[in-house]
């Protein structure tokens, strides 16, 4: 069979045999993704898995869209619709791309080696764990629930972080109902049944709640008449108000919108303990501890570190984190190939202080041992790719360009050839750093990180001689090297039940109702991972709309 084109014939065959065979002296780099997460999934999705041998573990199958974990919680939206199997996402890779079924239980970085335990195969020792190697480690693992230590906590309460904690969720709401309809239940039993206990105000607490008592309005009430009244959905938050991560005004809105509906919002109170029937709290201004009675609590009071995370913190050095410590190329700091991406990960950044020698002599093409401002000016974009902390006291100072800044140090003088010294130099941007910020830990963060790495992957051949920037500084061009990493937020939502959600846009714009809401559903249903999800989102949120939700357990 022959294809011509443009006057030249190829035959399919002979070229497919007279293809470069993948030259066998180089083995391809191996490449070990921790995860199937936002972080995970994103990496896999745009790195270019020919270049690679890749090996992905994770111990589920499959990919979860997060965001609509709390509408699974009232049967909103199915789970199976949230979920994608990771082999059906990797279709098309799957000659390059091998998934196992694992939980990953030690990084051993010294020897480059991972061990894993999968929860089916066994091998002859009767269990089932196995070795892997790598040259390059993703680490996109995520984090777990953080319960503070707090007493009962892991006993007594749901979480709400995968899959199947939101179906438990589910069938718990419904047997507290069919409880208090029970004959032999006094009223106090029953009231105590219907307390809903959200624990934690931040945007999965508080969406939570706002679903729950959707359910109970559109759907519970008419099947349960009877006990309707008996129902309350208290927020326990321990700072002042609730979504204190988002803008003031909606946070003010979604108070205003809970205290309308009925939900109670406890600000200010930190859970000591929970009980099988109590739940335990101290008012943070008065000290003084009450308990209430309740029939479900769902704990989403912040995010933990998972034990394999931490056993490889310590064996690397960095104790008493949270999280791991990358560089702004998302490198694990003082780890060789291990990259650390997501919920699991922080970039810590350098502080320009720490670097101002260097800087200076960067700037200082002709090492006559002075700056002027034309030469910093220079450098300027440089410096700010390599230290965004800059440009963002720059703006929060609403300053245009070096000179306002050198200015607030020396006096004024705009002029080009104006000499500034190091130490002036330092006086200037010794506020800078203060504006150093990490990213939170949203899918938003860990998809941008996956996307950023990948693309890092695919261009390492090129950099190969500086991996890592800020080359440019030295001005020289035709060099390839990565530009660090860099967040852009896109804006966060926050749906609040009643066809009511709030949104928070780039640019300081905030919304908020029911347009906003109409917002929430159209850009959820375009952040779906395939057609399939996405029409089943869609097609659960239409059966919703017209027969309302299933109260079956
Ligand atoms: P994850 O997505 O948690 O992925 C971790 C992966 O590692 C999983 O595949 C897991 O199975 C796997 N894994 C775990 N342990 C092991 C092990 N030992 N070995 C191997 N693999 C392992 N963010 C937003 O931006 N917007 C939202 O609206 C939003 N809503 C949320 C709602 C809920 C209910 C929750 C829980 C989170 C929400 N988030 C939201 C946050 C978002 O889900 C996380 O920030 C994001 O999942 C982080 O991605 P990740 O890849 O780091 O971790
Ligand atoms: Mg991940
Ligand atoms: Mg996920
Ligand atoms: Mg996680
Ligand atoms: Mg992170």
């Amino acid at each position: 069979t022959a294809a011509s084109g443009g006057g030249l014939v190829v035959y399919a065959d002979s070229a497919a045999e007279s293809a470069p065979e993948p030259s066998q002296d180089a083995p391809k780099k191996k490449v070990l993704v921790l995860g199937t997460g936002w972080a995970g999934t994103s990496f896999l999705k745009n790195l270019d898995c020919s270049l690679y041998e890749v090996k992905v573990i994770s111990p589920r199958n499959y990919f979860a869209f997060t965001p609509l974990l709390p509408s699974v919680t009232c049967g909103t939206v199915e789970p199976r619709s949230i979920i994608e199997p990771i082999r059906r996402m990797f279709e098309k890779k799957s000659k390059d791309v091998t998934f196992c079924e694992a939980e990953c239980f030690k990084i051993d970085a010294s020897k480059k080696i991972v061990h894993c335990r999968s929860a089916v195969g066994t091998n002859l020792d009767g269990n089932g764990d196995f070795m892997l190697d790598y040259d390059y480690l993703v680490v996109a693992l995520g984090a777990n629930v953080n319960t503070f230590n707090t007493p009962g906590v892991l006993e007594h309460c749901h979480f709400l972080k995968e899959v199947e904690d939101a179906q438990k969720i589910r069938r718990s709401v419904i047997d507290c109902f069919e409880k208090a309809s029970l004959p032999n239940i006094s009223e106090e039993e029953k009231r105590k049944a219907l307390h809903f206990v959200v624990i934690g105000g931040g945007p999965t607490g508080v969406e939570f709640a706002a679903e729950l008592h959707d359910f109970l309005v559109e759907d519970l009430v008419k099947l349960y008449p009877a006990i309707q009244e008996l129902v309350k959905i208290t927020i326990i938050q321990s700072g002042e108000h609730i979504l204190n991560m988002f803008d003031e005004r909606i946070a003010a809105f979604a108070e205003e919108k809970f205290q309308r509906d009925g939900i109670e919002v406890a600000t200010g109170f930190r859970v000591v303990r929970v009980s099988d029937d109590l739940i335990s709290m101290k008012s943070k201004s008065v000290g003084e501890e009450v308990s209430v009675p309740y029939g479900m609590a769902v704990w989403s009071a912040g995010i933990g570190t998972r034990p394999v995370i931490m056993d490889f913190m310590q064996q690397i050095g960095q104790t008493n984190r949270r999280a791991l410590a990358t560089n702004e190329w998302l490198r694990v700091r003082e780890c060789e190939g291990v990259y650390a991406i997501g919920d699991c990960a922080t970039v810590s950044q350098r502080k320009i202080m720490d670097d101002i020698s260097m800087v200076f002599k960067m700037a200082d093409k002709d090492n006559s041992g002075t700056l002027t401002l034309k030469k910093i000016n220079d450098v300027l974009e440089d410096i700010c790719i390599r230290y965004p902390q800059v440009e963002l006291y720059m703006k929060s100072m609403h300053m245009l360009d070096i000179a306002d800044l050198i200015k607030g140090a020396i006096g004024d003088s705009h002029k080009e050839s104006m000499v500034v010294d190091i130490e002036e130099f330092k006086k200037a941007l010794s506020h800078v750093d203060s504006q150093v910020k990490s990213a939170p830990a949203t899918a938003q963060v860990a998809a941008q990180q996956g996307y950023y790495l990948a693309e890092c992957f695919n261009k390492m051949e090129k950099c190969k001689e500086h991996p890592e920037g800020p080359l440019r500084m030295t001005g020289e061009s035709g060099r390839h090297f990565f530009r660090p990493f860099r967040y852009k937020h896109l804006g966060q939502f926050a749906p609040l039940g009643g066809e009511q959600a709030a949104a928070e846009l780039p640019g300081d714009w905030v919304s908020m109702g029911h347009s906003t809401q109409w917002l929430w559903y159209s850009v959820y249903a375009s952040k779906q991972v395939s057609w399939r999800t996405r029409m089943l989102v869609v097609s659960d949120w239409t059966r919703r709309f017209i027969f309302g939700r299933d109260s079956s357990r």
